[in-house]
């Protein structure tokens, strides 16, 4: 248990028949259970640090569980023939051999980069494994960030909402890895990068079944439906841009809907209900292979490509990427192309030259304002071109590691 006994102040908060002495102050506190998060809580408890997780679901993940069959991207470099090593050492590279390689998920090319398949639950046991390992980590699911207090430009206090009620927390540092910057948005303007209302499109996913195996052509056949629905003003634009995804079970694939990313969360389900509908009726009028479809599943609410983002020490920019930067050698290596879905464009892919990688500084993951304050996963430091290329899955768990060691390392007075 990360906590010891009560100070005569203690403040207690009863979670499943477990007090939590929470005025104790943890070392890092980590907003965000996704895979950057997960990353982050490993590498600061393997330095020794006591870690606080918090994650706002019920289950630890983000994205990384919610893709319904998405592969890992971002783990290895732009190479000719299948590559030997990731792009990146450590946690990403032990990833791979435990999760991709030895599970025999083999690695396939999608264009001109290497993606590699997964099984969600066995990604994140191999998280929850080096949390157990490592001793130093407690999470806790089901709590949301709250609110926070800033002093001297320092993060003193971050109020949590667990289960109801509301518990403060003193940590000495904290990682930003909401995602959507959940930590962000609760500190000053000045904090966040200038240009930051995302503009990429955000997408609704649903996986259908009893689908007719035969039809080889639907990633080809659902998206031209769909984009000449969209020029007949019979659906939005956005859905125009909607993609479909074969899985290796017979009969079933996962629909990726396109659509515009300001949708309040008041509107989202009247619009799901509809566009849904609206899709497959029309899907299953025009192929026939889809005649007998149906849903098995959805994604919980709008997956948001961008979120907030912090404004670090520097900002990676468009250039950076496609001009394969590097800095000093400490950062972490990319070479995902930039992956901009754009609202009226639909997905802009800008490559890197073969071989070729950029560089992710540290200071990206370094608040220029708040002193003790990371970021990690989507909430790097840099602008929406060049989080395209960098929000990954693979490159995500480097990002967060990188986070963890920082925190861990940082001089807390
Ligand atoms: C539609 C879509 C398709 C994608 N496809 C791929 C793909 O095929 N391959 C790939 O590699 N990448 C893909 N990505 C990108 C990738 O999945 C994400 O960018 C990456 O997983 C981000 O990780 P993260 O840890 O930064 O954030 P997330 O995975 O978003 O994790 C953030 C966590 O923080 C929690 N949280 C949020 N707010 C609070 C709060 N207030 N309090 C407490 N907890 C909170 C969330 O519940 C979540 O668990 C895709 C992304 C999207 C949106």
């Amino acid at each position: 248990m990360l906590y010891g006994a009560p100070d005569g102040d203690g403040v207690y908060s009863k979670i499943i028949n477990v007090y939590i002495i929470v005025n104790k102050r943890p070392d890092v506190l980590i907003v965000g259970g996704g895979v950057s998060g997960l990353a982050a809580a490993v590498s600061a408890a393997g330095i020794g640090c006591q870690v606080l997780l918090i994650e706002k679901e019920l289950q630890l993940g983000g994205m990384f569980c919610k893709g319904l069959g998405f592969p890992i991207c971002g783990l290895f470099g732009m190479e000719d023939g299948p590559p030997k090593n990731t792009l990146n050492s450590g946690l990403a590279a032990e990833f791979y051999h435990h999760i991709c390689e030895k599970q025999n998920n083999p690695l396939m090319r999608l264009g001109r980069v290497w993606i590699c398949k997964y099984s969600p639950n066995e990604a994140v046991q191999f998280f929850e494994s080096k949390i157990d390992k490592a001793g130093h980590i407690y999470s806790l699911k089901n709590s949301v960030l709250h609110s926070i207090e800033i002093e001297n430009e320092r993060i003193k206090v971050v109020q949590l909402l667990l289960r109801g009620a509301l518990v403060s927390i003193r940590p000495k540092v904290v990682i930003e890895c909401s995602g959507n910057g959940a930590l962000l948005a609760c500190c000053p303007d000045f904090s966040l990068l200038p240009d930051n209302k995302a503009k990429s499109l955000a997408c609704v996913l649903i996986k259908l079944d009893q689908i007719e195996t035969d039809d080889t052509m639907l990633p080809v056949r659902v998206p031209y439906i769909l984009r000449k629905a969209s020029q007949e003003g019979i659906v939005p634009l956005s859905l125009g841009f909607t993609t479909y995804m074969p899985l290796e079970k017979p009969g079933q694939g996962v629909l990726k809907l396109s659509v515009l990313p300001d949708i309040s969360l008041a509107e989202q389900n009247a619009f799901f209900e509809k566009i849904v509908n609206t899709v497959l009726d029309l899907l299953q009028q025009e192929i026939p292979s889809l005649a007998r479809a149906r849903i098995i599943e959805k994604s919980s609410g709008l997956l948001q490509r961008v979120g907030l983002r912090g404004h670090g020490q520097y900002i990676l920019n468009k250039d950076d990427v496609l001009n394969a930067r590097k800095f000093d050698g400490n950062g972490i290596k990319c070479a995902w192309p930039i992956e901009y879905w754009d609202p009226e464009k639909g997905p802009q892919y800008h490559y890197l030259d073969k071989g070729e990688f950029f560089e992710i500084p540290l200071t990206c993951l370094m608040s220029k304002s708040i002193k003790n304050l990371f970021f990690s996963g989507r909430c790097i430091s840099a602008t929406e071109q060049a989080i395209s290329a960098a929000r990954v899955m693979g490159t995500c768990i480097s990002l967060g590691e990188a986070a963890g060691i920082l925190a861990a390392n940082k001089d807390y007075e």
